[in-house]
This record gives structure tokens, sequence and C-alpha cells, in this order.
């Protein structure tokens, strides 16, 4: 599949995205790339991908994978992207198409279940194996009738009933980084990116940052330390310039 759309969106002097110049490797049938990018731009969402005939198939899935059977997740099929894509993490530039922090949320390989690969996408029923790091096991990607944009095509990602389904909230118990371990934050403070807007896109009890320690409610501890140094009056008590 041509990748016309992914260059025409990007500007690669710009972005430190691949251009999609070099010649795909060659990977055996059995050994192709499976990756989530997990992306803050402006809107948090997980990009899926699946290499197929030499680039990488493309959703975005806005609330992420779920190991939950029970739960359809909408995924949004986007322009296709070159094979380097999967090991892209870092900063693209504000103002550039998907400005934000992307991290490598998992890796691995993935196999069809649905015989022809090619047919199953056409009638919108791929089933499929994953062999990541966090996500394994059976799940199909539906094709469904359109939300939004009649330009992008609407997909459900759901897990089979196996082993690996599960009620675990995998995103929120695995935000970090497959190849790097990084949260977003520190993604986007080593590539120079909008540290507090990455952030935003970690858990909350994933990892310090100081604006969440500013809002983090005090403890009981704290409370009673903060009472008994206030006077009588409800006020802390006053302190002598020369008391210092
Ligand atoms: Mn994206």
């Amino acid at each position: 599949m041509a990748l016309n759309e992914y260059k025409k969106k990007r500007r690669f002097d710009v972005s430190p995205e691949p251009s999609g110049e070099k010649t795909a490797p060659k990977h055996p049938q059995s050994s192709l790339t499976y990756v989530v990018q997990k992306h803050r731009a402006t809107q948090l969402h997980y990009d899926f991908r699946l290499e197929f005939r030499g680039t990488l198939l493309s959703w975005a899935v806005p609330k992420g994978p779920s190991l939950d059977p029970s739960v359809k997740r909408l995924a949004m099929q986007v322009e296709d992207h070159p094979v380097e894509y999967a090991s892209f993490e870092g900063v693209i530039p504000e103002g550039e198409y998907g400005g934000g922090t992307v991290m490598v949320w998992d890796t691995g390989t993935w196999s069809a279940e649905s015989p022809d690969v090619a047919a199953a996408l056409e009638k919108g029923d791929l089933k499929f194996t994953l062999h990541g790091k966090k996500l394994k096991g059976s799940w199909v990607l539906v094709r469904t009738r359109g939300f939004g944009s009649s330009t992008k095509t609407s997909w459900l990602l759901i897990k089979h009933r196996d082993d690996f389904a599960s009620s675990v909230d995998i995103a929120l118990e695995k935000p970090r980084s497959a190849i790097s371990n990084r949260l977003l934050s520190q993604i986007a403070k080593d590539g120079g990116g909008d540290v507090e807007r990455a952030a935003t896109g970690d858990p909350a009890a994933a990892g310090p940052s100081t604006s969440r320690q500013k809002i983090k409610p005090a403890t009981s501890k704290s409370v009673q330390k903060n009472t008994a140094a206030k006077s009588a009056t409800g006020r802390a008590p006053k302190r002598r310039k020369t008391s210092a």
C-alpha cells in the first residue's frame, strides 16, 4: 500500500518521524511487526499498527485496547505508516501533523487467524493473534457503520475470550514504554516537548510530577501538623522577622 497520504501530511525536515523512504525490511510471514504507540496529540489515543504487505496498517484507538472481551473499543482506520515507524518514540513538534509525544506502548509480532488477510480486511473482519509484551492472544478488528467523518473508517477492536482475556485495565496498569520504560512525561522531557501536556496522558499514580504533587490531597498526618501550627483563631502564628 502506498505511503502517499502519510508523506503528504508530514514535513520530515521538521518532524523526527521516519520518512518512509527506506525499503521495508523483508520479514518472513511468521514475524510481521505489531506495535501500539501511545500518542498524546490533540487528544490522547493509542495507534494500533499491523504490518501487512510492506507497510503498517494503522488504526487510532481513542481509549486504547481492552483485555475485557465484553468491551469493544472504537478504532478509526488512518493512513498506512512505514514499517520503520514501529520503533518511533519521541516528540513531534507542535504545529506539525500529530504534534505531541509518542510512546512505543507495546511491541512484538502478530499472526493472522483469518486465512486470507486481504480478503478479511476487505470484508471488515480480521482475526489475529498478538505476540506483544503487553497484549497477547486472540483479537478481532471488525468494521462498523460510520461514526463521525466519512473519510475515516470505523472499526471495533475486541479481545477474544482466551487465557489472556482479563478485567485488568492494561492501559492504567502498564503505562510505560515497552522499549524504554519511560512515561509520556519523561519522553517529552527528553525530547524537548511539552512535559505538562504529555503528563496528562500518564496515569496520576504512575510517577513523580511537580504539578501533581501540588494537587495531591493532604495526608491525615500533614493535616494534623497544619492544624497544630495554627493558633486558636485559625490563623497561622505570626513570626517576628528577627526569629529567622
Ligand atoms: Mn496518532
